[in-house]
Formats: C-alpha cells, sequence, structure tokens
C-alpha cells in the first residue's frame, strides 16, 4: 500500500509541475493555481502517512499499537531482512522436476499454518488449513496439486489462523479422518466438534501416536502435557502451547513442525528426550519472539527453518531470524518466498520457491 501511495504521490507531483510554475500568457506567474497546487500536494502527503501510518498499526494481527519507536523500526527491519535465494543452479531444478517420493506444501497463507504432505502413492495430509481469508487460495492450491482427497487432517490448535478454511476445505475435498490434540480445552475443541461432528471421523491424539502413510511416518512428539490457563485471560497464549507438534520422518529427511508451541511447551519437549534432531524445522508461532528458543535449537539443530508468516511485526522476529541464522541454518519464508515445496526422494531432498527474494 505505502509503494502504491508513493507511486501516487509522485504522479500528482509530477504532473502538477507544470500548473506549479504555469506562467500564463501575460508572462505573469499564475498564483492561484500555484497555490491550489501545493495545498494538493500537502494534502495528499498528509493522508499518504495517515494512511500508511493507520496501515501499519492495523496490519497487526493482535491489532495492538506499537508500543515504541524501536519496535517500529523494527517492523521495517524485520520485512527487508535479506533471505538468501534458493534452486539457483540447473541441476537443482532438473532433480526437481523429476519425481520425487514426498513433498512438503508450506501454503503462502500470510499470517498462519497450511501445510500438505503427499508421498507418491498417492498419500495426501495436511496440517492446518490457514485463515478463512486464504480459503480460496488453498482449495485452489490443492486443485492444482491434483488433490481429490485428504487422508488425514491434523488440526494442531483451533486459532483462526490454523483452522479458518476448514469449512471450505470440507466443502470441496473429501476429507477421511481429523487428527485433534487430546489436550486441548473443551470450550474450544466443542466449537471445532460442531462444524464436524456427523461429516468426517475424527480421533484425539497424543505423543508417541504414529501414522504411516506409503513412505511417510508422521509422529505425534507433542504436547508433552497439559497446560494451566492464565488467570482471568482465556488463555490465549496459553492454547498455543496446545499444539499438536509433529515430526515426519522419511529416508532422506525430517521435518519438525512445531505449529504455534511456546517456551514452555519447547522446554517440556526438549526434556522429554525425545529425537528431535531434525533437517528441516517449522519454526514455532510465525517465528514470534517467545518461542524458538536455544534449548530446542541445541537438540533439534536444523539446517533449514521455514517459517510461515505475513511479516509483519511481531511475526518472523529478526531476533529469532538472527539466532536461526548464527547456527547456520538457511532460513525460508512465506513472506519472501511465497509458498515453499520440499521434495525428497530416498536419498536427496530439494527446495522451490513460488517467488525468490533478494
Ligand atoms: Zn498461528
Amino acid at each position: 500500500m505505502f509503494e502504491i501511495l508513493c507511486v501516487m504521490i509522485a504522479v500528482q507531483v509530477r504532473s502538477s509541475d507544470s500548473p506549479c510554475n504555469r506562467i500564463d500568457m501575460t508572462g505573469t506567474n499564475s498564483k492561484k493555481p500555484a497555490k491550489r497546487c501545493q495545498i494538493n500536494c500537502v494534502l495528499l502527503l498528509f493522508f499518504t502517512i495517515t494512511a500508511f501510518l493507520y496501515g501499519v498499526y492495523i496490519t497487526s494481527y493482535n491489532k495492538r499499537p506499537y508500543t515504541s519507536s524501536r519496535k517500529f523500526l523494527e517492523l521495517f527491519i524485520s520485512r527487508y531482512h535479506p533471505v538468501p535465494a534458493v534452486n539457483s543452479s540447473q541441476e537443482v531444478l532438473d532433480k526437481l522436476n523429476s519425481s520425487s517420493l514426498v513433498q512438503v506444501h508450506f501454503i503462502d497463507v500470510g499470517h498462519g499454518n497450511a501445510i500438505v504432505l503427499l508421498d507418491d502413492d498417492g498419500t495426501v495430509i495436511m496440517i492446518d488449513s490457514g485463515n478463512r481469508y486464504y480459503s480460496k487460495e488453498v482449495v485452489r492450491y490443492l486443485e492444482k496439486l491434483g488433490v481429490k482427497k485428504i487422508d488425514l487432517f491434523v488440526i494442531t490448535h483451533y486459532h483462526n489462523d490454523h483452522i479458518g478454511g476448514v469449512p471450505a476445505i470440507l466443502e470441496t475435498f473429501m476429507i477421511k479422518k481429523f487428527a485433534l490434540s487430546k489436550y486441548q480445552p473443551e470450550y474450544l475443541a466443542s466449537r471445532f466438534l460442531r462444524q464436524i461432528e456427523g461429516k468426517v471421523a475424527y480421533e484425539h491424539v497424543g505423543v508417541g501416536h504414529t501414522w504411516q502413510f506409503g513412505t511417510i511416518e508422521l509422529r505425534v512428539v507433542g504436547p508433552i502435557r497439559e497446560y494451566e490457563h492464565l488467570k482471568g485471560k482465556p488463555g490465549f497464549y496459553v492454547e498455543n502451547n496446545y499444539s499438536i507438534v509433529t515430526q515426519l520422518v522419511t529416508p532422506a529427511i525430517n521435518v519438525l513442525f512445531m505449529a504455534d508451541a511456546k517456551r514452555r511447551a519447547e522446554l517440556d519437549l526438549v526434556n522429554s528426550y525425545a529425537d528431535l534432531k531434525t533437517d528441516v524445522l517449522q519454526v514455532g508461532h510465525h517465528g514470534r519472539y517467545g518461542s524458538t528458543t536455544e534449548e530446542l535449537l541445541d537438540v533439534s539443530k536444523p539446517r533449514y527453518a521455514i517459517i510461515s508468516t505475513c511479516g509483519n511485526y511481531p511475526y518472523a522476529h529478526m531476533d529469532i531470524i538472527s539466532k536461526l541464522e548464527q547456527i547456520g541454518c538457511k532460513v525460508l519464508r512465506t513472506d519472501h518466498h511465497g509458498s515453499i515445496v520440499l521434495k525428497a526422494t530416498e536419498k536427496e531432498y530439494w527446495f522451490k520457491v513460488s517467488r525468490n527474494h533478494s
């Protein structure tokens, strides 16, 4: 929006060059048009700045105003933090076009999660659906992939950026089964269950639960335990800790999907002695501060990190990105790279992104 307004103001200034300095046929400056032009410019500048500031405020997911100029500045630094481009070599591009055993699609749904796992035997697994505002894009994406049915649909937790697209997907595709966390609070679960009850089977799963489809093995590794609610608050942050954390295990690659798990859930996970070593980490809570602890990175040692984010503060926090880069992890993010596709054979894996960010 800011860029569009800048172009508008540039056009206005350019088009107003002549009237501002217009000399009429008598050879004197025409002051009235010049004054009107200056007022127009000032007004346009005022509206541009106001609209920009308003846009920045309301695009914050929680609609909370920025509390300091540092955070305000951080928004821009975070948005334009450079990320290395991928898939530059022709050899890799050729391989990407050849067949693969397993594909993982991190669909660009702005602030939210929508992940598709495909096995070459035709198995389709989804982890979350993204927000309802992106449901048309997600349906189109699945149709483009040739999806007809979804064998398993994992709902990590009941926030809108993870379940909002479910009704549209449910309307379009046959879903065989939903997997829900056994620890989710009842009042949240019941709202979701009303949508699917009698239409689709579902199961409540906990740590140790494993699904095996073709070459895909998907394990539930978290949450480890139940988390109490914060007093006086309906547990917004606590609900994130209820997120189902899953681990994809294939011959070539492991992927750890953290959903929105926060620090406490991460530390519990680390102390559970589960084998969390992974090639690819789907970064917790959209790269927001308060997830992706050193403890988790120490045990998971990811080579690649995927952040599903709209890019606005406080998501895709630059401290988190720096922390990942410091351990040699290559960061890919949906706000920069668009939808990100991971393809793996028995021995190798590659990434394909819908747009390269330089
Ligand atoms: Zn989320």
